[in-house]
């Protein structure tokens, strides 16, 4: 590794994880990655294998590590879209848990400053909206969606506790929807299979009458925003999306316009507690560090496009 100053990135090797380890290298830092490879994949950083400042680790933070003095902590590590935490419900309880007191841990230890992926979970259903942090949210705590949104609440709690107790230089972004290039073509979340179907002519799957809303955040813009968070010095949790809010029917015709598909529209069941609305209000960021979204949803999706063309036909290949 060289002299510039340390980071260590967890789930470094997720789909947020890999971006913001481009990003951090393009700082000037030196970054150490490291993930147990459960949802992550290393073909993210495939590109970095050669760049004298990147180190990757395989390791589970679950138990105690220590990958070296480092100056700053981002805490990525999760399953983080609902197949993935429904599949993996206890790990994802762990790793908000354990994997957070580890990685504040390592923060103790080095005075190192940390900022922690957190989620829109934590609103649940939500009975106010848009969401302002202040919301303290409407959440099953025994539903299937739990493993994710407790593990995250407590991730927030842990995070508030060590910043309180111990004085640790803590930040909390909570994270609306995001997507882009490097998301996992089959990880169920909404966009990458709607482009999966639209690119291959299948009916694109709407879960109940597509009237819920969402609000997609391209993740150059979420990363930027992390950035500016990870720069300033705000230890409650802040609101980091895209506030243009979309109704999932609405959705789907714009991955059919961007992909020129012919698709149809299939409907399936609506998963249980699957949240009916979601829009960040982030005016707090824009007060704290002057940031907001750039890249609306059409221009998104096709900056994506070029990427699940080529995951699509990867899979249809791999399956020949
Ligand atoms: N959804 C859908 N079809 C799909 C995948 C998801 O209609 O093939 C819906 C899902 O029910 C939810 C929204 O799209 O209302 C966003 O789902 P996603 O899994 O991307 O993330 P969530 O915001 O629920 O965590």
């Amino acid at each position: 590794m060289s002299n510039s100053p340390s980071v260590l990135v967890t789930g470094g090797a997720g789909f947020l994880g890999s971006h913001l380890c481009d990003a951090l290298l393009g700082e000037g830092y030196s970054v150490i990655a490291v993930d147990n490879l459960l949802t992550g994949r290393i073909s993210n950083l495939e590109h970095l294998r050669n760049d004298g400042r990147f180190k990757f680790q395989q390791i589970d933070i679950n138990e105690p590590f220590d990958c070296g003095r480092v100056e700053y902590v981002f805490h990525f590590a999760s399953p983080a879209s609902p197949v993935d935490y429904s599949i993996h419900g206890v790990e994802t309880l762990k790793v908000g848990s354990f994997g957070t007191f580890n990685a504040l841990d390592l923060a103790r230890k080095y005075g190192a400053k940390y900022l922690v992926s957190s989620t829109s979970e934590c609103y649940g259903d939500p009975l106010e909206h848009p969401q302002k942090e202040t919301y303290w949210g409407h959440v099953n705590s025994i539903g299937p969606r739990s493993v994710y949104d407790e593990a995250k609440r407590f991730t927030e709690a842990v995070t508030m506790a060590y910043h309180r107790y111990y004085n640790v230089d803590t930040r909390i972004a909570r994270i609306f929807n995001t997507y882009g290039p490097r998301m996992q073509i089959n990880d169920g979340r909404v966009i990458p299979n709607f482009m999966k179907q639209a690119l291959r002519g299948e009916n694109l799957t709407i879960y109940g009458d597509g009237g819920q809303t969402r609000s997609f955040c391209y993740v150059s813009d979420e990363i930027d925003g992390f950035l500016r968070l990870a720069k300033s010095s705000e230890h409650l949790p802040v609101n980091i999306g895209n506030p243009t809010e979309f109704t999932i029917l609405d959705c789907a015709k714009l991955v059919l316009a961007v992909t020129g598909s012919k698709s149809k529209i299939r409907h399936e069941a609506l998963p249980q507690d699957d949240p009916k609305q979601r829009c960040p209000d982030i005016s707090k960021a824009k007060a704290l560090f002057s940031w907001e979204p750039r890249i609306n949803l059409e221009t998104g999706l096709k900056l994506s496009l070029e990427y699940f063309r080529k995951m699509t036909q990867e899979e249809l290949q791999s399956r020949a």
